[in-house]
């Protein structure tokens, strides 16, 4: 017997499958507004329109480092991103309404980074709820999400639909 979804299920799913018109071959993050029950908006991340993604101009990959808790000692590791793309959370922020944002809550695939959580914490925007782990802001973003008072919660049971997650190169 297969039974109903539940609406953190059925939205995280919309979340999901808006990841799969990403073009950037390095991440597939995927947002959507949602107000009570009701659907707002749906986001990807991606390059302004009119301009070449990554798909076809190659991601714009940026170096950085990065300080990393390995066994408990703090080590310096490089790490590679991607700038072309404007992220899932801001192009939800972009089409959306202040109005439609006010105590809504957002869904998306992966904990925003500290960008998108600071402009999302002066949203409107009341409860966030995402997937995947993305621990180098974490520590940041809870703080935030904490002094702001917004729930800001981690579906760890959940698993994607069947074809649509993507690899994500480090
Ligand atoms: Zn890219
Ligand atoms: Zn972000």
């Amino acid at each position: 017997m297969t039974s109903r979804k539940d609406w953190d299920t059925y939205f995280m799913d919309i979340a999901y499958m808006a990841s799969t018109r990403s073009q950037c071959s390095r991440r597939h993050v995927g947002a959507v507004l949602v107000q009570g029950k009701k659907l707002l908006g749906t986001a990807y991340n991606g390059a302004p329109m009119g301009i070449p993604d990554c798909l076809e101009a190659g991601c714009m990959l940026v170096e950085e480092i990065e300080l990393k808790l390995q066994d408990g000692k703090e080590e310096l590791v490089r790490k590679q991103r991607c700038i072309r793309t404007i992220h899932a959370e801001q192009n939800l922020l972009l089409f959306t309404d202040r109005e439609d944002r006010e105590g809504s809550t957002v869904y998306v695939t992966d904990q925003p980074c500290w960008t998108c959580a600071n402009m999302l914490a002066n949203s409107g925007i009341t409860e966030i709820v995402y997937h995947r782990a993305y621990p180098k802001d974490s520590d940041k973003v809870i703080d935030l999400m904490t002094h702001r008072g917004m729930i800001f919660r981690c579906m760890e049971a959940y698993e994607p639909p069947h074809g649509v997650i993507m690899e994500v190169s480090n």
